[in-house]
């Protein structure tokens, strides 16, 4: 069922509550759109918090950003937005915000690309890392221009993140995978570690995504997800334990070894 322009307003409404209670922004950050016909985007304005708007606060701009409805004044980063609207026909819906762990993989240099869990690489693929760019100019997306096309959800270098889908709500599911993938990622990590999937079990993933109904845009790009095999992890074989020395200590065990032989 097509839903009315109200109805959308409602939508970015709640979800903007939902963006602004699991922390993913601060103050006025982020934006949500919705695409509601060939020639019109329903925007959250600039400078309001996306936990406290009134559908009455949404704007209407074109596909230039040029506001034709509204009273309030639009966002810099709106570009963005219809940069995505423009290299992908089916996606209705935009969703950037600066959820902060992924922001700080984003900040740290590190897309979240490993194969570590099995509803990530069905949804999503991977998280790709978008080069930094200035926000409200088009160096802004410029660097996310090669992703676009084959990615739903990005990381924004030292900046936030931007996830679509074919409505608002799946844009949004989209950026929570991600926060929540981001969160045990770096849990993982501290733990000693994650753990990736070998290839096998990713291509295994990959094909069930038919049997799930996903709609995926990516479907095996070379490195997306990285495989157990892609990092090195792969070639120990089973049961091998991978460990790690400092430079003296492999130094000191080199010298033992080479003592014991009677050579030094
Ligand atoms: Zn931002």
């Amino acid at each position: 069922m097509v839903k009315t322009e109200r109805e959308h307003r409602e939508d970015i409404i709640q979800i903007g509550k939902l963006v602004f209670g699991k922390g993913w922004v601060a103050a006025n950050d982020g934006n949500i759109t919705i695409r509601l016909d060939a020639d019109r985007i329903l925007a959250t304005p600039t400078g309001i918090c996306k936990g406290m708007m009134q559908p009455d606060d949404l704007i209407i701009v074109d596909m230039k950003g040029n506001k034709i409805h509204g009273r309030r004044e639009r966002t810099s980063e709106i570009l963005m937005h219809l940069t995505v609207y423009e290299m992908r026909p089916e996606i209705k819906a935009v969703v950037h915000a600066h959820p902060p762990v992924a922001t700080g993989f984003a900040t740290a240099g590190r897309p979240l690309n490993l194969a570590l869990l099995p509803e990530v690489i069905i949804g999503l693929g991977c998280v790709p890392l978008a080069g930094y760019g200035l926000p409200g100019t088009s160096e802004l997306t410029e660097p996310m221009l090669p992703y676009i096309p084959k990615y739903d959800a990005l990381l924004m270098a030292n900046h936030g993140a931007v996830c679509y889908g074919e409505d608002v709500y799946q844009a949004f599911f989209r950026m929570e995978t991600m926060e929540h993938f981001a969160r045990i990622n770096l849990v993982a990590e501290l733990l000693g570690g994650a753990k990736v999937l070998p290839r096998g079990e990713v291509d295994k993933l990959l094909d069930s995504r038919t049997r799930y109904g996903v709609k995926a845009k990516v479907s095996g790009e070379p490195g997306c997800p990285l495989a157990a095999e892609d990092i090195g992890a792969g070639q120990a074989g089973a049961g091998e334990e991978r460990f790690y020395v400092t430079r003296s200590e492999l130094i000191g065990l080199v010298d033992e070894a080479l003592k014991a032989r009677g050579l030094a």
